[in-house]
């Protein structure tokens, strides 16, 4: 089972497999099960963990945090799979509702699950942040969120719109109780990092894929020239200096990257969460 994989490594937070479920009526008990499957990796880890476990110190106190399951729900671009969450750019006349529309059904019955909490990952536009936004207003969901962006440049989410307004939508949200970045080349998260803190005191949340680019023509990642990618455990500090209050993996890395990511955290003396 991937998840107890990842709760083996040492992740606090594992996100259902639900990013990408599209929303008609057979498709809801998907939507259940993936919460149900990430509840019962919990449950049999927990069960199994061993004083040699990341969770345990050598006197076997617990010393991580709980293990909470955060039912992902991806963009509408995700849904379309044409390569448009990695690029941010939807219909010319979508329109908030629309989306609003779209995700309505998924995101009630994921937030009346036994989910902790609403991951909105990969976010690629402000439309689509402000359709999120109203979505848990409306509905009046009791659950927490976390709003986490994507970017291919550094400056900007992959549509373009400033990450900066979009952080800000995220901030007004009173269900939003973190901001981040996700599926993002490492070299570039510093930077947005930075952005994302000037308007929001919000937790952030750093898990960024391993550095590849989406070849949105080909429909495959490519492999990152850029030099340090290689190294994502490299990064961490910095991005725990630069205020990361979650940091974990997204696509293209492995267990081996949660577990490097947990050492890390776990010499620290104040640890932060892994997902
Ligand atoms: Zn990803």
């Amino acid at each position: 089972m991937v998840h107890l994989d990842y709760l083996d490594a040492g992740a606090n937070i594992i996100l259902t497999a639900s990013y990408q479920v599209i929303v008609q009526e057979e498709a809801e008990h998907l939507l259940a099960r993936s919460v149900e499957i990430a509840l019962e990796a919990k449950k049999i880890y927990l069960e199994n963990c061993t004083k040699d476990s990341l969770d345990f110190t050598e006197n076997g106190r617990i010393v991580k945090g709980p293990i909470l399951v955060a039912a992902s729900i991806g963009s509408y671009g995700a849904y379309l799979a044409d390569g448009s969450e990695y690029c941010g750019i939807y219909e010319d006349d979508i329109t908030l509702d629309t989306l609003k529309d779209f995700h309505r059904r998924r995101v009630k019955v994921l937030a009346e699950s036994a989910a902790d909490l609403l991951a909105f990952e990969t976010i690629p536009n402000k439309i689509e942040a402000m359709a999120f936004a109203e979505l848990l207003e409306e509905e009046n969901i009791t659950i927490p969120s976390w709003f986490s962006f994507n970017s291919k440049d550094g400056v900007n989410v992959v549509s373009g719109d400033s990450i900066v307004d979009c952080a800000s939508i995220a901030d007004a949200c009173k269900h939003v109780i973190a901001v981040g970045i996700n599926c993002t080349p490492p070299r570039f998260v510093h930077g947005l990092m930075s952005a994302v803190r000037k308007v929001t005191s919000k937790p952030v949340l750093v898990y960024p894929n391993s550095g590849e680019t989406y070849d949105s023509v080909g429909k495959e990642l490519v492999p990152s020239t850029g030099v340090g990618d290689v190294d994502f455990v490299s990064y961490i500090g910095t991005w725990r200096e630069a205020g990361a209050s979650l940091l974990g993996g997204c696509c293209r890395t492995t267990p081996k990257t949660i577990r490097a990511i947990s050492r890390v955290l776990s010499n620290e003396s104040c640890s932060s969460p892994t997902l």
